[in-house]
């Protein structure tokens, strides 16, 4: 079976997520079968190869196939391929839970399960206001978001997110939260520092909580890069602050790590490089190394307190079929057993000094605004006035076996943990050529 067959078979009987179909039967937007992945590299039917420079939506941590979480997951199918987690407990998720605690230093010890990022904010949501209702203060039933923020589709998590492309349509059955102005860099005005900047909009929060927080249950961030909304990087100081703040007006803080999390902007979590710990931690993508749908929302003993009761309805009467999955979770421990025992952060900081080295032709390309990079992400504004540039970028990087996926006229680069030195030279390269034929 060649790339032809699978793709008039998927075009007419699957509907893709996040695309104008239209766009596949035009031609304009190419579909791409893939039969096989292995390392950074996927392959499609006809011989062809792409390098994953943004790791498969930003799940992948270590490649394709990887050895070692291909075969957690097939012991663990040998014994154990789903269970009911309610009334019923298992090893791996039981593992994975005291391991995801420990690294939070046992701050967030109390581990509640989904299947993807959505649902891990949703649960964050709804666990803030009914803890709030529980102690009494079921008035605090508003939340805060930041300009430009993004959370996930569904309907809650669409009101507290700020990317009209994704939401506008469906305002009518929203509720909206209310966006702040966001501390990314890229606003700092001439003479100001990114930081200068982070103090601005923790300005900005303070003054909403001074007058609103009887009615705020919490404060919902992407700690250090908000992502769908164009890879918009900001300084830590802001989540000092908003912690500071938070704790002052007793609000709760949640942190979407679903794109940030497991070593994505340098550290394993990102809200470690502001010195803080959120009340709320969502968790997906790099969760399970990519591998398997799998969420998780952490929190804090005052927050578990808030729901231990007698009464049935004080309890947190929320589930998923799939909740705590056995395969995810053994994906996820082989993934925390690679961070563990191979200095992945360590070696990442490396790879990423000599992968913004080998990107100065891009940072520095006359059309290139904003060049910008935290950990393993990379990203820069193309200025264009081309509508249709994103489409042409994407079909400019397939011809050169690149899979990339600029977010409107951001250009970002998001690899896995593990490409060579070689790879990354050939990425480097190619994007910019890319980039060159896209612009003319
Ligand atoms: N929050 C953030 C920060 C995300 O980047 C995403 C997904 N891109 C989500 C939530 C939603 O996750 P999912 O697509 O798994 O529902």
């Amino acid at each position: 079976m060649n790339n032809a067959h699978w793709l008039e078979r998927s075009r007419a009987a699957v509907w893709h997520p996040c695309t104008q179909m239209k766009l596949h039967d035009s031609g304009a937007l190419p579909l791409v079968p893939i039969a096989r992945g292995a390392g950074a590299w996927l392959y499609d039917f006809d011989g062809q190869r792409y390098l994953d420079a943004i790791s498969s939506w930003w799940v992948n941590l270590f490649g394709h196939a990887n050895p070692r979480i291909n075969a957690a997951i097939h012991a663990q199918l040998e014994c154990l391929e789903q269970v009911i987690l309610a009334g019923f407990t298992h090893a791996p998720v039981v593992e994975l839970s005291e391991r995801l605690s420990a690294l939070t230093d046992g701050a967030l010890g109390h581990a509640f399960y989904a299947s993807d990022g959505s649902s891990a904010v949703e649960i964050a949501l709804k666990m803030s206001f009914h803890a709030w209702h529980n102690a009494g203060q079921p008035q605090k039933n508003r939340f805060l978001c930041l300009a430009g923020s993004y959370h996930g589709e569904t309907l809650g998590t669409l009101g507290v997110g700020d990317v009209g492309l994704y939401k506008d349509v469906y305002a009518p059955l929203l509720r909206q939260a209310t966006p702040l102005p966001s501390p990314e860099a890229r606003q700092a005005a001439p003479g100001e520092t990114a930081t200068d900047v982070a103090q601005r909009a923790a300005a900005a929060l303070a003054a909403v909580l001074e007058t609103g927080h009887d009615a705020i249950a919490a404060l919902i961030v992407e700690p250090l890069v908000q992502g769908a909304g164009g890879m918009l990087m900001y300084d830590p100081e802001y989540l000092r602050q908003a912690r500071a703040l938070c704790d002052r007006y007793q609000v709760h803080l949640i942190a979407d790590e679903i794109m940030v999390g497991f070593g994505r902007t340098g550290t394993l979590f990102a809200h470690e490089q502001a010195g803080i710990r959120p009340d709320f931690l969502c968790l997906s993508k790099g969760l399970t190394g990519g591998y398997l749908p799998l969420s998780v929302v952490l929190t804090t003993d005052a927050v578990y307190a808030q729901f231990y009761d007698e009464q049935i309805t004080r309890g947190f009467l929320h589930s998923h079929s799939y909740t705590g999955n056995p395969l995810a979770c053994r994906a996820a421990l082989a993934t925390l057993d690679i961070f563990a025992e191979e200095d992945v952060l360590t070696r990442n900081r490396a790879f990423a000094d000599r992968f913004t080295a080998l990107l100065r032709p891009l940072a520095t390309h006359p059309q290139a605004r904003h060049f910008r990079q935290r950990g393993m992400i990379w990203a820069v504004d193309i200025a264009t006035d081309a509508a249709d540039f994103r489409l042409r970028l994407f079909r400019e990087a397939l011809r050169r076996e690149l899979l990339l996926r600029p977010l409107g006229n951001t250009l970002y680069l998001m690899p896995p943990y593990i490409l060579s030195d070689s790879d990354a030279e050939l990425l480097a390269e190619r994007t910019v050529a890319a980039l060159d034929a896209a612009l003319t």
